[in-house]
């Protein structure tokens, strides 16, 4: 069985993003700026600014965090996001999800530029996904398929199964995994809460892409012999440890490859946020999203 190490796919990939940087600043004389806007006083999203911020320290990125009030207004966010999206100083602009009550967040979303939209949400970007043009990807999705290309296990031809249909996580892998690409070419089913029989599902996969939020949820007998695992889910167990939407201990002896939950597909997101601000830097000025 192949344990898929996230973090030193991760590693690799900060260290190629700081190359990257370092090459801006000799030709551009300034580092990429990332805007992050983070509403509210949400624990889990204090935390994950907090790695986003350390991330980006280690790689040479400026980030520049706007914590608001968890009062903010709908139109005071609105103009914020709309400044920081005309502002030339900022490369990418990353709204920390979720937004308190009372915000319309797809609104929100659909304010970011579509050139600085480091998570890769923005309506326009979705829409270049689907249709396979370039344009900034989703941090997860984007970090599972790359884990997969590092460890050569292609999914051309393969069955996959992503389970979840969310907009950051299930459609966009889903949509990635169907791509005609190098590390695409999947067929690919998707399954959710209304599925009528998950593990028949599952067991007809080689691949399995769990996005759900569920722990454990994925059992060894939904497995087939030999297929591979990427685990996105994140749960947090009573006693405080973290652990995924797999049985990674009922599944290790089945499987032929699985990522391990803490570091697997976590440390892969931000790496990949690294990765795409780099990108939306290099877009804006030397080839155009929209020419
Ligand atoms: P959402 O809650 O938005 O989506 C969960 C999906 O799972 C939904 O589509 C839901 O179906 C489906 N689902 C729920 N219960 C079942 C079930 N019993 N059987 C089948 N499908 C089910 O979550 P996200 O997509 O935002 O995140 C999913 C998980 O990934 C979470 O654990 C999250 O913490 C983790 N995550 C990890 C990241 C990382 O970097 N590692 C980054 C982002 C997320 P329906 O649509 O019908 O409700």
């Amino acid at each position: 069985m192949l344990l898929i190490d996230g973090k030193k796919v991760a590693a690799e990939l900060r260290q190629k993003v700081k190359d990257d940087v370092d090459a801006i600043v000799r030709e551009y004389g300034r580092a990429p700026h990332l805007a992050v806007i983070l509403v509210g006083e949400d624990p889990a999203s204090q935390i994950y600014v907090r790695y986003k911020e350390k991330a980006c320290e280690e790689v040479g990125i400026v980030s520049r965090i706007w914590r608001l009030d968890g009062a903010t207004g709908q139109c005071a966010l609105e103009k914020l996001i709309t400044e920081l999206g005309a502002s030339d100083d900022i490369d990418g602009i990353l709204l920390q999800l979720p937004l308190p009550r009372g915000l319309d967040v797809g609104r929100c979303l659909s304010l970011v530029n579509p050139k600085k939209d480091v998570d890769g949400f923005h309506p326009e970007n979705v829409g270049r996904l689907s249709i396979g043009l370039p344009g900034l990807k989703p941090c997860t999705p984007y970090g599972v398929i790359k884990l997969l290309e590092y460890y050569g296990l292609s999914p051309a031809g393969k069955n996959a199964v992503v389970v979840g249909r969310s907009n950051i996580v299930g459609k966009p892998m889903a949509m990635l995994l169907a791509a005609p690409t190098p590390f695409g070419n999947a067929t690919v089913t998707v399954c959710h809460s209304r599925t009528a029989d998950l593990g028949a599902a599952c067991r007809q996969a080689d691949l399995i892409v769990p996005a759900i939020g569920k722990a454990k949820l994925i059992t060894r007998e939904m497995v087939k012999p030999g297929a591979v695992i990427v685990d996105v889910g994140m749960n947090r167990l009573p006693d405080g440890k973290l652990c995924g939407d797999v049985d990674f201990e009922g599944v290790k002896d089945v499987v032929s490859a699985i990522t391990p939950v803490p570091g697997g597909v976590g440390p892969m997101t931000i790496a990949t946020l690294m990765s795409n601000t780099v990108e939306a830097f290099r877009w804006r000025r030397e080839k155009p999203l929209c020419p």
